[in-house]
């Protein structure tokens, strides 16, 4: 019997593999084995079996033997080895790879052996102490000891333990001894939202109209019992959330699983917990800010079948759920649903692909519908469902535009302009709260020469260095290289240099000197880098122990801050001029999103956005509210262009230290390309990459456009066979479809 393993490296076809007698009656596809390859020992994972080899293979040597088969149950059911073969196909990814993705880190590492739940040592109260107890000849420290564990509802972690209470193990292990405590080995499952639990279940709230109408639709829809794709497009402060909730409910009582898909859980933890609360541990929650024995245990939790509902990031979608009945993209058009290495999916997408293969359905939910999405709700593709206003009839925020070009004619200012400044000044005196976006780290945005006009760049990538006060560095946000501050323009020698562009950094020290005493915060990923970091300052914005938080787009997500009133958008300019194809729709988002966290409670709020070019049609259409007429005109020019939704797009992209091997890898790329395109497709390049070099490689690059995606498909595929059989070292080749920047 023979068996094809595919291995986690970027190599895109399998190795065969001869199976030994005594493990062919337990071998099956999806479970991981260890192999011999090229000198050592690697995990791979069973594609197939066969009793004999595929004609065209003809093998040079003697065909090695499996060692091991690592796992008796399969890891991977039949369902996800579908869509992971799926994925390979349409992405053009290693199946490896995209196995290797599916699992949660630790699985893949290629142990030997694993087990399902890790045991920990525990302490609790002996069952029989009381007796030992009615004698009691105890010092106070172990008399505290007894009475913490009484309250114990079960056994606690040892090191838990001993943090908390204060005692030392020398006193624990005495009243082992004396037969009060025991000390052992137990099953302890690492919970994620292990502080939350125990919380009291939050009151279900009574569904407005709209949501009513929504759900009614909703639930017709999942008892239909076969893959239906819905567009939930409702604006901020709808109550989206409510509605799946409601969903997850309804299929709970059947027994059936729930995957919701989120950006990014580390950002809005208030979300999760809301589930937990209202549906309790049948909640599992994996992303990958957990650590990896807290993944480990809660993807076993959903494999075995304890957890039916799942919280999760973009690799959520390979979360092991036997049942799946509903799908939940909330809010559908986040960039972060795509992943920018290999496999390069967008699961977003995949979402659609799982559920047509599970028959489930698939809600994408969002106030500002990626483009794509909207489009394929209007061609009658997805299902139309629309949330017109917010809860509790709460106005939407008014938003006005600030134009920095009057306001610097006449003040001379570019950062904070006198009208938000005033804004500010009265929320503070009616002790209500405010969020300034400025979608840039750092203090400046990059140093610059007057004598040369050089600004100071990166040493590995093609990117100004910004400047960071508290760190007094010069930092790259691509490949994190630092340097000291110079005193002279490496360039010319000059000794003019000045910080240009302010960052969040920068606008913090500047509310703080003008708004003396208040409370202020900052929220970027310089502040949110240690562990919980992100969560203590969200929360204690939240109870109103701070007034003002600065912060980047992070300060923009799915936030529900009732006290908020004032939304100040720095610079509407920066994400605009951003030289890329959905520059004007991530700014559409950003406002619309952002503008979102104003007004969410019993007062109404004001948003304003300062621009120094206010005729933009993208800021005209933020200010209206006016989705749909920003997808018109967005779209003409998307097909006008060949571009997403109106084209399939992908890039190829070739990376390497040398330049010359780069250009080379592209040349050639592009010969190949060329001889298998067809008439539908256009190959645009090579050209160098808009990100020339990044983390010292050079990047050039082909676009290619298909009105067909079956035809872009076909064409990267011949490519693909064509290199590999002239022999085509593939390694500084990456291949993106539908990729969601063209930098
Ligand atoms: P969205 O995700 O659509 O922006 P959320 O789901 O965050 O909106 O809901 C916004 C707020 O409205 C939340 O504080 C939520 O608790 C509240 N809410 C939702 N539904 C209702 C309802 N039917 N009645 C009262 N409040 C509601
Ligand atoms: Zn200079
Ligand atoms: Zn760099």
């Amino acid at each position: 019997m023979y068996v094809e393993v595919v291995l986690p490296l970027p190599l895109r076809h399998g190795f065969y593999y001869r199976c030994p007698p005594a493990l062919c009656n337990r071998i099956q596809s999806g479970q991981r084995v260890l192999v011999p390859f090229q000198n050592r020992k690697l995990t791979g994972f069973v594609v197939e079996t066969r009793l004999e080899l595929p004609p065209e293979f003809s093998p040079t040597s003697a065909l090695k033997e499996i060692i091991l088969i690592l796992d008796e149950e399969t890891l991977i059911s039949p369902g996800l080895f579908k869509l992971s073969k799926w994925i390979s196909d349409y992405y053009f990814a290693p199946l490896g790879e995209v196995l290797k993705a599916a699992l949660p880190p630790t699985l893949h590492k290629g142990q030997s052996k694993y087990s399902p739940i890790k045991t920990q040592l525990t302490v609790s109260l002996q069952s029989d102490c009381q007796q030992v107890l009615q004698k009691k000849k105890l010092t106070a420290k172990q008399l505290s000891v007894v009475q913490l564990l009484e309250k114990a509802a079960q056994p606690v972690l040892l090191s838990d333990f001993l943090v908390r209470s204060g005692v030392s193990a020398a006193t624990l292990r005495s009243l082992e001894k004396k037969g009060i405590v025991r000390i052992s080995n137990e099953r302890v499952i690492r919970d994620p939202l292990g502080s939350c639990v125990g919380d009291a279940p939050v009151s279900r709230l009574e569904p407005t109209v709209e949501q009513r109408v929504a759900l009614g639709e909703l639930i017709r829809l999942l008892e239909q019992r076969s893959y239906t794709p819905v567009l939930l497009h409702g604006v901020t402060g709808s109550g989206k959330t409510e509605i799946y909730l409601n969903l997850i409910e309804t299929l709970l009582a059947q027994q059936q699983d729930s995957l919701v898909l989120m950006p990014e859980i580390g950002l809005t933890p208030r979300v999760a917990r809301e589930f937990r609360a209202r549906l309790g541990r049948t909640v599992a929650i994996l992303h990958s800010a957990l650590g990896a024995g807290e993944r480990y245990d809660e993807w076993w939790r959903i494999r075995r079948g304890e957890a039916k509902v799942v919280i999760g990031t973009r690799s959520a979608i390979f979360a092991p759920l036997p049942n799946l009945r509903l799908i939940v993209v909330d809010e559908e058009h986040d960039d972060s649903y795509k992943q920018q290495e290999s496999p390069r999916y967008n699961a977003r997408d995949l979402a659609l692909v799982r559920g047509r293969m599970a028959g489930a359905l698939v809600i994408l939910g969002s106030a500002t519908p990626a483009i794509e999405s909207f489009y394929h709700a209007r061609n009658g593709k997805y299902q139309y469902l629309r949330l017109a206003s917010r809860v509790q009839d709460r106005p939407m925020p008014k938003i006005r535009l600030i134009d920095m070009r009057t306001e610097f004619a006449s003040t001379g200012r570019s950062v904070v302009s006198s009208e938000l400044e005033t804004a500010i000044r009265e929320r503070l005196a009616r002790k209500e709260q405010i969020l300034i976006l400025l979608n840039r780290r750092g203090y400046s945005a990059c140093m610059l020469c007057r004598s040369c006009g050089q600004n100071i760049q990166c040493r590995n990538c093609s990117i100004p260095l910004a400047y960071h006060k508290s760190r007094n560095r010069l930092l790259c946000h691509y490949c994190g290289y630092q340097q000291k501050i110079p005193n002279k323009c490496p360039s010319c020698n000059s000794e003019y240099l000045y910080f240009l562009g302010e960052g969040t950094e920068k606008i913090e020290a500047l509310l703080t000197e003008k708004f003396p005493g208040v409370r202020l915060s900052r929220l970027d990923r310089d502040t949110a880098q240690r562990k919980n970091a992100r969560s203590q300052i969200l929360s204690n914005f939240q109870r109103h122990e701070v007034d003002i938080l600065v912060g980047t787009q992070m300060i923009s997500k799915g936030h529900d801050f009732p006290n908020v009133t004032l939304v100040g958008i720095l610079s509407a300019d920066n994400s605009l001029a951003f030289p890329d194809f959905r520059s004007a729709e991530r700014t559409f988002h950003l406002l619309t999103q952002m503008s979102g966290r104003a007004g969410r409670g019993d007062l109404p709020g004001e948003v304003l956005i300062q621009t120094f070019f206010p005729e933009h049609y993208c800021l005209k259409y933020v200010l209206q509210h006016d989705y749909e007429g920003f997808y018109e005109k967005e779209a003409r020019f998307r097909r006008f262009m060949h571009y997403p939704p109106f084209s399939g797009l992908a890039v190829v992209q070739s990376r390497d230290k040398s330049l010359d091997v780069a250009a080379q890898a592209i040349n050639h790329a592009a010969k190949l390309l060329r001889s298998v395109v067809s008439d539908e497709t256009r190959i645009l390049g090579p050209t160098l990459a808009p990100l020339a070099r990044i983390k010292s490689e050079h990047r050039f690059q082909i676009i290619i456009k298909s009105e067909n995606r079956n035809h872009l498909n076909t064409i990267l595929k011949g490519y693909l066979a064509e290199a590999e059989r002239l022999g085509i070292d593939m390694r500084k080749v990456h291949i993106d479809v539908d990729p969601v920047t063209l930098m």
